[in-house]
Parts: structure tokens; C-alpha cells; sequence
């Protein structure tokens, strides 16, 4: 396998003004590895021009995810909200592109954070639309999307691989694959290894998140990863495995609260995210 590793961009920094965008690009690539993910629920806030010539220097690549919000839920039964939606998913994909990335994820088919209600039938079917709508565009670019399996606190459109195949199956798009988190499956899955069977099986294994359960470093919570990168070897998944962890030791003032990171997993940025890389080298190669 000749897997690429990622880490996300608020192992670093909670946002991007010039000296944020050099230190998370720069101690990425000291840590080893190929890719930062970049955090773009607001793509309006990164300076194109300064981050592409920090990955030349690099030699790194950046994909990038976000979640939407309460005003852009495009699973909302609301037009005028939807359309809103998709005009912040189309700048998070002129982002990518304007990188020279090939991937943009996450919760792109719902708003992120706690719903009280289940998705509507209409909402789900604005959802699917949307992310067609997005997958077309994208494939003007070469690039892929990713609808994340996200916990229940999170969204109430995707909670389970299976769920997020069935989805992928409706938007009906070469481009759209289904994106694996393990703190997520955690929570919701029966087993850590079915689901990456079942994705590989649908041909829709598109893109992994590694997530300790308490977000924290890897290895040092309850996640069953013998089993997890047990599957990923027994599919040959040769795609992008990204480290994600969050801390309040580094702030996005939105997404940390959506996220609900109350509490302190690490202070030390470098030595969570060389731990982590030794870790995926460890258990992956
Ligand atoms: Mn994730």
C-alpha cells in the first residue's frame, strides 16, 4: 500500500492569517507527511496565493473539508437556504481547485451540529441534489467529494456507512465516494471493520479520517485499531488517511463548539502530530 497521510489543520491553528498558513504548512511537512486538510467552513478566509506557495515550498498537497451551517443547510427543506448552501460548497470547491487539490469532504450534505429532528424526505432529496449539483462541478476539476459518516450529535442525514452508501447509490455520481472517520464509526458502527468492507465492496472507499475516541492522540483511547487497519489491509485501501484531533489548546471559536471540545487532550501540537505519524507508520507503513 502506498497509502498518502494527511493531518488536519487544527492539529495547528484555529485559523489562517499569514503566520498560521506557515506554521501549519511548514510543521506538517516536518512531521512527515504529504497533505494538510484544510478546514474550510468559511473558504473566504484563505489566501490562495500564499497557501499554494507554501505547499510548493512544502512539497505538500492540500484537500479540504468543511461542515455547513445552520443558514447553508442544503438538507434544509428551505430553497432559499439551500441555494445558499451551494454557492458556500462551490467556493470550498474553487478553493480546492485553486490548490491543485483533488478531494473536498465532510458534512457537506447537512449543516454540522446537533439537529432535534429527524431529516425530512424533502430535505434528504435537497441534500442529494446538492451534492450532485456539487459532484458535477467538481468533475470540471478532477475533483472528488466526500460525504463524511458523521456521529448523530453531528448531523442526522449520515450516521452509518450503510446510510452513507445508499446515499452515494442516489446521487448516482462517478465522483462522489463515501469518507470513513473512526471516531464517528465509534460511535455508531457495529464493528470497525464491516463498514470498510462494505465501502470497498460498493467501490465508494474514498477517503479516511483516523480519530482517537476522546479526539485526543491515537492509541490512547478506545478505538479498535487492530481491527480497523486490519480492513483497511484486507481491501488494499491505497487512498489518503488523515490524522484528525482536536484539543482546547487550539480554537476555531466555530468549530471547536460544534465539535463540543471542552477539554484539553494535548498542549503540544508537534508532539501530537509526530506521535500520530508514528503511529499510522506503526500500524499502516
Ligand atoms: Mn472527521
Amino acid at each position: 500500500m502506498a497509502n498518502t497521510f494527511g493531518v488536519h489543520g487544527m492539529v495547528w491553528v484555529g485559523g489562517w492569517s499569514a503566520a498560521e498558513a506557515e506554521k501549519a504548512v511548514a510543521s506538517t511537512a516536518e512531521c512527515g507527511y504529504d497533505l494538510i486538510e484544510l478546514p474550510a467552513l468559511d473558504p473566504a478566509a484563505f489566501d490562495v496565493d500564499l497557501t499554494s506557495r507554501l505547499l510548493d515550498k512544502h512539497g505538500l498537497r492540500a484537500a479540504a473539508s468543511l461542515g455547513l451551517d445552520e443558514a447553508t443547510d442544503v438538507s434544509s427543506e428551505d430553497g432559499a437556504v439551500v441555494g445558499a448552501g451551494r454557492r458556500r460548497l462551490a467556493d470550498a470547491l474553487t478553493l480546492v481547485r485553486d490548490l491543485g487539490g483533488d478531494y473536498l469532504g465532510g458534512v457537506v450534505f447537512s449543516k454540522l451540529g446537533r439537529y432535534t429532528e429527524p431529516v425530512t424526505e424533502r430535505g434528504r432529496s435537497h441534500s442529494i441534489e446538492s451534492i450532485g449539483w456539487l459532484a458535477d462541478r467538481a468533475a470540471d476539476s478532477g475533483i472528488t467529494i466526500g460525504v463524511e459518516v458523521c456521529n448523530r450529535y453531528e448531523t442526522n442525514v449520515i450516521n452509518t456507512v450503510e446510510q452513507a452508501l445508499a446515499f452515494v447509490d442516489e446521487v448516482d455520481r462517478p465522483n462522489v465516494v463515501a469518507h470513513l472517520d473512526t471516531y464517528h464509526m465509534n460511535i455508531e458502527e457495529t464493528s470497525m471493520r464491516e463498514p470498510v468492507l462494505a465501502a470497498h465492496r460498493a467501490g465508494k472507499l474514498g477517503y479516511v479520517h483516523v480519530g482517537e475516541s476522546h479526539r485526543g492522540q491515537l492509541g490512547t483511547g478506545t478505538i479498535d485499531w487492530p481491527a480497523f487497519f486490519g480492513a483497511l489491509a484486507e481491501v488494499g485501501y491505497d487512498g489518503t488517511i488523515t490524522f484528525e484531533s482536536f484539543s482546547s489548546a487550539v480554537v476555531d471559536r466555530s468549530l471547536s463548539s460544534t465539535l463540543a471540545i471542552w477539554r484539553n487532550t494535548w498542549d503540544d501540537s508537534l508532539e501530537l502530530a509526530r506521535g500520530a505519524r508514528a503511529f499510522l507508520r506503526d500500524h499502516v507503513g
